[in-house]
């Protein structure tokens, strides 16, 4: 755990959120500025700054969130429609908090700015 480390306190239960999932690894609650209808944070509890931090040993955590994302956007019903995990890494991308996180976006169409 990080100090002064928002996610860490969330992860470990020191300040309370609107948990939706949590699991040995990650924590996944609800964005206090959601963009879409549904904005979760799937958060991995170790504290690593972004992507850029992990190496091969990480895969399975890696793949856990991605599993982990695709369990929550069932559970919450965005199957059907569909929905968008994303994550920020830097400053060109516009990473806000300075611990690893991966956005689960749905109930709305959303659009893509690849340029
Ligand atoms: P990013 O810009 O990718 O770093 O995203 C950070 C996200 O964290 C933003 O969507 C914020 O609204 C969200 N956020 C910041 N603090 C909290 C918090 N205490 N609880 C829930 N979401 C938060």
């Amino acid at each position: 755990m990080a100090e002064d480390c928002i996610f860490c306190k969330i992860a470990n239960h020191e300040i309370p959120s609107n948990f939706v999932y949590e699991d040995d690894q990650v924590v996944a609650f609800k964005d206090l500025n959601p963009v879409a209808p549904v904005h979760v944070l799937i958060v991995p509890k170790d504290h690593k700054l972004n992507l850029s931090q992990y190496s091969q040993e990480d895969e399975q955590l890696l793949g856990h969130i991605l599993y982990a994302a695709a369990h929550i956007a069932r559970e919450l019903g965005l199957e059907e429609n569909g929905y968008r995990v994303v994550t920020n890494a830097g400053p060109d991308a516009g990473q806000s908090v300075m611990h690893t996180h991966f956005h689960l976006l749905g109930g709305r169409k959303l659009s893509f700015d690849k340029q």
